[in-house]
């Protein structure tokens, strides 16, 4: 899909935004300009076993229709309470066969309101990153631990959480992103568990069956932190790992 002149300065204008407030010296880029690929600072694991999700053959079209589907199921899906408190549930937008995979918490009201996700002010925060990764925002992907929004933006419980896994799971596994994203302390649980705080954890790849997997702050941390800009500057450090990962930097 062709971009028009103002999709792509809306872009630039993005990526220069988030890079002014991170505070980082900056060289625009245009995506494929970049040095060749550094390794993985831990790269996918050889002993993944047979469920490792790395190297497999590239995405049939048998696939693309099944993560069409997991989409049709999540709309109607009624698997755990959170069905009763959406009027749409968010299945996740983007690229579906995409090297590289956001993962937040939930919807919350604008979300919930669109059936898009992070397309609220935390939204707009993640998509200025994306850019400032220099990434398109149909290049990635962008999705959810739980699809229905927890009411009052509670965090989700435990058995939503597992209720609703197993889409994500499947998305993963039909997707098969190089490089996944965990925002916040709730998909880096499930994705990166540890036992420390997300200061603590963030800014170092896990591995989920063989994917590199990056905890870093969530984008509505950020918002609410409005002023710290350390907190800006350790995001666009994990971010630039996650470049680095796939050639991008
Ligand atoms: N916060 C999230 O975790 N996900 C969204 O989609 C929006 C805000
Ligand atoms: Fe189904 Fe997930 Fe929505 Fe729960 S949150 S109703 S499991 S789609």
């Amino acid at each position: 899909m062709k971009k028009s002149a103002a999709d792509v300065w809306e872009d630039l204008r993005n990526q220069v935004d988030f890079l002014a407030e991170a505070g980082g010296g900056f060289v625009l880029r245009r995506p494929g300009d970049g040095a060749p690929s550094e390794p993985a600072p831990t790269g996918p694991s050889a002993a993944a076993g047979p469920a490792s999700l790395a190297g497999l053959p590239p995405q049939t079209a048998a696939e693309r229709k099944a993560l069409e589907e997991i989409d049709r199921q999540i709309l109607v899906c009624k698997l755990c309470a959170l069905h009763r408190f959406r009027t749409r549930a968010v299945p996740g937008e983007g690229d579906r066969a995409a090297e590289l995979m956001f993962i937040g918490e939930g919807p919350g009201r604008d979300e919930d309101a669109q059936g898009r996700p992070f397309v609220g002010r935390a939204g707009q925060l993640l998509r200025k990153i994306i850019a400032a990764m220099t990434f398109r925002e149909d290049e990635v992907y962008i999705t959810n631990m739980v699809k229905c929004r927890p009411p009052d933006n509670r965090v989700p419980h435990h058995e939503e959480t597992e209720a609703c896994s197993p889409y994500l799971i499947r998305q993963i596994e039909l997707i098969r992103p190089k490089v996944i994203v965990t925002l916040g302390k709730t998909p880096t649980d499930h994705f990166a568990p540890g036992r420390e705080g997300m200061t603590a954890r963030r800014g170092r790849f896990g591995d989920y069956r063989g994917i590199p997997v990056m905890p870093t702050f969530h984008p509505s941390y950020l918002v609410r932190n409005e002023g710290n800009r350390e907190l800006k500057r350790m995001v666009w450090e994990d971010m630039q790992k996650v470049m680095a990962l796939l050639g991008r930097k």
